[in-house]
């Protein structure tokens, strides 16, 4: 068994075990872990410094996650859009493959929250590499899951070759929150096996700047020098990271470790997460915190992905205004600038 395969049985997953490390009321969860299963590894465990703080919350369940509301389980329609189970075709070049059921760790926001972990994802890989043999359009796949490196390192090259020999297919992403919730997965077997398969992205998820450690900050490193340009999808998520400081600080500190701030996710519409949710103007607020103010590099998009699958939408705060048949630009300092621009 390889090292990070033990760090994932070495994984807590029932109240209990947690109850035995820090003081809260375990018997308000359990029903919560019962309907949607809880993992938290030795790494992102150990990040923990008490009860309620931003690492907890996106780790350990909540009972608000039972709450009912008007929110829904496949809130962009994840489903109606795949022509093959475990598919997702919602962009006319690029789609979406999930090729794991599991993560490291399960957190509490998960956009495929009552998939990921529970049922599981009925993926029909051989239909769906099929599919992508067969759609010329489609140039780029996102392989995500669950967390596809969960898988072991043979299945992963199997579907990596695959896919490789597709003409048509000009690049592959990985989605993978192991550099942040399991460390030790990146490998230097992994990272050669990887850079066989260029041109090839890891996007990783890091929510707050607790998450970045000597660990991570490793991970990425080998990532990197096997020559996988890493990129950061960060979910806005209420008492993590729903601050202006916060926030530029995780973006400045994912460019020191070689990680480039892609998107900032407002929190999509699941039920089941509605208690992580902030405004649009709060979003706005942090944007406004980043632009000008610090590297354009440390500047992702925010954006929202639109309900139903209309894809996402970026969201940016007001810095043009028409005025008669002039353009004025606010700067990120709130100045007003003349631009002449042109017809045509
Ligand atoms: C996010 C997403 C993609 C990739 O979008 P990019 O903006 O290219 O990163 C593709 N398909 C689906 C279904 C998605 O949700
Ligand atoms: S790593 Fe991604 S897929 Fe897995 S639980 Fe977290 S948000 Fe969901």
């Amino acid at each position: 068994m390889e090292p990070w395969q033990k760090s994932l049985e070495q994984s807590i997953t029932t109240t209990e075990e947690l109850a035995g490390r820090f003081a809260f009321d375990a018997e308000q969860l359990r029903a919560v872990v019962q309907r949607y299963p809880m993992r938290i590894t030795p790494h992102y465990l150990s990040l923990i410094e008490e009860p309620g703080d931003p690492i907890w919350r996106q780790c350990v369940p909540d009972p608000r996650e039972l709450a009912t509301d008007e929110l829904l389980p496949d809130p962009l329609n994840e489903a109606g859009l795949s022509p093959v189970p475990g598919l997702i075709h919602r962009y006319p070049d690029r789609v979406v493959l999930l090729v794991s059921t599991t993560c490291a760790m399960y957190c509490r926001f998960c956009l495929r929250k009552h998939q990921v972990g529970c049922v599981g994802i009925a993926t029909d890989l051989d239909r769906a590499i099929d599919y992508i043999a067969e759609t010329p359009a489609v140039r780029d796949v996102v392989l995500s899951g669950g967390d596809p490196l969960l898988l072991s390192d043979d299945l992963l090259e199997r579907i990596l070759a695959r896919l490789h020999k597709i003409p048509h297919l000009e690049i592959i992403r990985i989605g993978s929150r192991t550099p942040v919730t399991l460390p030790d997965r990146i490998t230097p077997e992994l990272c050669r096996m990887l850079r066989q398969y260029h041109p090839l992205y890891v996007n990783t998820q890091f929510n707050h700047p607790r998450e970045i450690t000597a660990a991570s900050a490793a991970a990425c490193t080998m990532l990197a020098d096997a020559g996988i340009q890493l990129g950061n999808q960060t979910v806005l998520l209420k008492g993590v990271n729903a601050d202006p400081a916060v926030m530029k600080q995780l973006m400045q500190r994912l460019l020191t470790i070689r990680v480039r701030p892609y998107y900032i996710h407002q929190m999509d519409l699941v039920q089941g997460t509605g208690h992580f949710r902030t405004s649009v103007e709060t979003g706005l607020a942090i944007m406004g915190g980043l632009r000008g103010h610090t590297s354009g590099m440390a500047t992702p998009y925010y954006v929202i992905d639109a309900p139903g699958g209309k894809g996402k939408v970026p969201i940016v705060p007001e810095f043009l205004e028409r005025r008669g048949g002039k353009l004025l630009l606010r700067n990120y300092l709130g100045e007003v600038i003349e631009y002449p621009d042109i017809d045509g």
